[in-house]
């Protein structure tokens, strides 16, 4: 926690857009009912609205994205919220926020607008003077590789200091991610085997069973790489690699998860699959001849003394056989079989899935069948299971920047890491392998997998898979 102060005012720039109406305004529902909202609350947009049509789109909003917030605390959000139309590329958008902010001490501004408009923003909130105090939340993307991310940084710092800045991945406050933390590092027996004595390879898979929807025009400007891998997949990684912080500061937290970034190999093409799904080129909004990727496997290892020589695949796409977020950290098998038969690869593993149907932690074992012989069976052992909704991370993010807590929040530092491992393969000159929809890719990503035991199948037995050990 770098700062006690709360937040006095909440500005929310890209009033008017799909995130405000999707999670943020839900979000802020939320916080409302818990009082956790600052006096003053003000959305920026330029669609020509009232006040009062402005409210109604909340209203609208938290009927469509969470069907029981007509509370009170609902209605209390909506007739606080203010709103200013303007352009933020117009001075008198910015004269008018002044004129609102005028017994407001240390604001929160919310960039939840187009990156390209990010500087724009923070510029003009500068020249008027609104960011002596301020704290500036940006969303994703962070950047569109390593240089402009650097230059984003630099352009930042000019308005804000770090200690001040929120880059938000609403990945790092899902629920399950935080419970990667915590099963890691609450429970003594994992340390021990939690290294490259132990663990043979690590795999993070991110299979989505639709396609592009209605983002085709968006997503063909940044692929599974940009979209995915380099945030979500590779934070998610460091949370499962990184050194025990500290202590319980969001600072040391933040810390072990940058020094884990560092350390990871930066990918080299030959070390990259990427594919398509089929009637990809067909979408709306999509290049007919687009060579962007909605699936990349690739190879990496961690350079580090707990990780040298660990294998670690990552993989992600769209249109593939089933929605599942899955990690599965196998164990090498035991050195000498006590009886006949040789143990099969793969046996021993933990997994864990972070959704979205439902969220899990398996340990995969084996275990004597019953009878006379000594002949073994794959078991898994399953320590949770949770098929509650999840609760939506942008309350609890959102909550945290209010009061000025960055620890989930991505620093500069990491951020920069992230970009460093992807830089390589962020050309789009290797080849993209067609691959049919409801497949799990293209089968060239076979070549990334000579391991034991192969690709992991997240589809598992109850969703018509091979199960633990198979993958086609
Ligand atoms: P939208 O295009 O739906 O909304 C953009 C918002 O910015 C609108 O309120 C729009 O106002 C406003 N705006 C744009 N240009 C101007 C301008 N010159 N002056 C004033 N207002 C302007 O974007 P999203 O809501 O989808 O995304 C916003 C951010 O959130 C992006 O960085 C995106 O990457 C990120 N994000 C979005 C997610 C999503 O699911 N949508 C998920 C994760 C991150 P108006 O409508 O009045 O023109």
């Amino acid at each position: 926690m770098t700062g006690i102060e709360l937040s006095d005012a909440f500005v929310l720039f890209g009033a008017s857009g799909d995130l405000a109406a999707k999670k943020i305004f839900s979000a802020l529902a939320r916080l409302e009912s818990s009082e956790s909202l600052p006096p003053k609350l003000i959305g920026i947009a330029k669609s020509g609205w009232s006040q009062d049509q402005f409210r109604q789109r909340i209203q609208e909003s938290l009927k469509a994205s969470s069907p029981g917030t007509g509370s009170p605390a609902a209605e209390s959000l909506c007739r606080r919220f203010d709103y200013i139309d303007g352009d933020y590329r117009d001075a008198e958008t910015f004269h008018a926020l002044a004129d609102h902010l005028q017994n407001v001490r240390a604001p929160l501004f919310y960039l939840a607008i187009p990156p390209s408009l990010f500087g724009t923003v923070a510029d003009a909130l500068h020249q008027h003077k609104l960011t002596r105090r301020a704290r500036l939340i940006v969303e994703k993307p962070f950047g569109h590789d390593l240089q402009s991310a650097i230059a984003l940084n630099r352009l930042l710092h000019s308005v804000v200091p770090e200690e001040r800045l929120f880059r938000i991945d609403h990945y790092l406050g899902k629920d399950p991610v935080l419970n990667l933390i915590y099963f890691r590092f609450a429970n003594s027996f994992l340390e021990p085997i939690w290294n490259n004595h132990y663990v043979e390879s690590i795999q993070v898979t991110m299979s989505e069973n639709f396609g592009v929807t209605d983002r085709g025009a968006f997503y063909d400007e940044v692929g599974t790489i940009r979209d995915v891998v380099q945030n979500h997949l590779l934070h998610t990684l460091s949370i499962l690699t990184m050194d025990p912080p500290i202590n319980a500061s969001a600072e040391s937290n933040r810390d072990e998860k940058t020094k884990i970034l560092k350390a990871i190999l930066p990918i080299s093409p030959t070390s990259l699959i990427r594919g398509q799904y089929a009637g990809y080129l067909k979408e709306p909004g999509v290049h007919p001849h687009s060579s962007t990727e909605t699936y990349a496997a690739l190879r990496t290892t961690i350079e580090t003394w707990r990780w040298s020589g660990v294998p670690i695949l990552i993989r992600a796409g769209k249109n593939l056989r089933v929605s599942a977020t899955e990690i599965l950290v196998r164990f090498k098998h035991p050195p000498v079989s006590i009886t006949s038969e040789p143990f099969p690869p793969g046996s021993n593993y933990l997994r864990f899935r972070l959704g979205p149907d439902r969220v899990e932690i398996g340990l995969g074992a084996r275990a004597k069948r019953p009878g006379p012989a000594m002949v073994g069976q794959p078991l898994e052992l399953l320590v949770m299971r949770n098929q509650r909704n999840e609760e939506d991370p942008y309350e609890l993010l959102l909550g945290d920047a209010i009061r000025g807590d960055q620890g989930l929040f991505t620093s500069q530092e990491a951020v920069e890491a992230a970009w460093q491992i992807v830089d390589p393969i962020l050309n789009q000159t290797t080849p993209v392998y067609e691959y049919p929809v409801g497949s799990m890719g293209p089968h060239e990503a076979d070549s990334l997998a000579d391991l034991p035991g192969g690709w992991h199948d997240p589809c598992g037995k109850e969703n018509g898979g091979p199960g633990p050990k198979g993958f086609s």
